[in-house]
């Protein structure tokens, strides 16, 4: 890890990826930023970049110096060739093979793909995505091993020594928020709360402890659940 390193942030809107946004902005010298259209459902949470990223960018004159450009790359493409509960308008339910049918197959190892034909281009030498094994929904596409494996295939398909960093994978929800505390104290905490989206519904129209949501979806409640634990309070769901 160098302080002369240059980071491509995999950055959808959400809690996780606006935390890794934080993490890259406090330890490397640049930061570029890097979202996907997939035809999702709900486009909220792409909508909600524009904003955090100028809302991050007044937060610290250090992260604004350091933050460059953001890239949105269209990947319709995930929604012609797969079915799920992220792009149909199908109830979310487990399906026979133990994995939500919110699960897109590949859809991580293609994001990473594309970030790293991007990172190549633009010089950049470090991949975050905000991948966590702890408390995912099963999604094997998560795992350490699958970015690993991921890492040494780029690399040698690219002739590349670009390195994809996780500082979600090994910790839970609750201890997001703590890095999201450490990182950018309260002022980025509430940012978070009330800026990032996360609901796989797109339900924006209350306000809870957590952030904005339906509060019953699986991504909510992960999310109200792990804040609960931060803030150590006892949230209705
Ligand atoms: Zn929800």
């Amino acid at each position: 890890m160098t302080a002369t390193s240059r980071a491509l942030v995999l950055f959808s809107g959400g809690q996780d990826s606006t935390t890794c946004l934080a993490w890259a902005l406090s330890r490397y010298a640049q930061v570029e930023t890097i979202g996907f259209d997939y035809g999702q459902r709900h486009a909220i949470e792409l909508s909600m970049r524009p904003i955090l990223l100028e809302k991050i960018r007044a937060f610290s004159s250090e992260w604004d110096g350091k933050l460059g450009e953001d890239h949105v790359i269209d990947l319709s493409l995930i929604s012609k060739i797969s079915q799920t509960a992220m792009t149909e308008d199908i109830e979310i339910e487990m399906q026979a093979n133990g994995l939500p049918n919110t699960f897109v197959p590949g859809r991580n190892l293609l994001f990473m793909t594309v970030a790293a034909t991007v990172a190549y281009r633009r010089g950049l030498d470090v991949l975050v995505g905000g991948m966590c094994e702890t408390d995912f929904s099963g999604y094997p596409d998560c795992r350490d091993d699958t970015m690993k494996a991921l890492q040494v295939a780029l690399n040698l398909g690219m002739a590349t020594s670009l390195k994809l960093e996780t500082p979600l994978m090994w910790i839970d929800k609750a201890a997001t928020w703590t890095l999201a505390q450490s990182l950018g104290g309260t002022a980025l905490v509430n940012l978070i709360r009330e800026d990032t989206h996360t609901c796989y519904l797109g339900e924006r129209g209350t306000l809870h402890d957590w952030g904005y949501g339906c509060g019953t979806c699986p991504a909510c409640a992960l999310r109200a659940r792990g804040y609960g634990e931060f803030a150590n309070i006892t949230l209705p769901l």
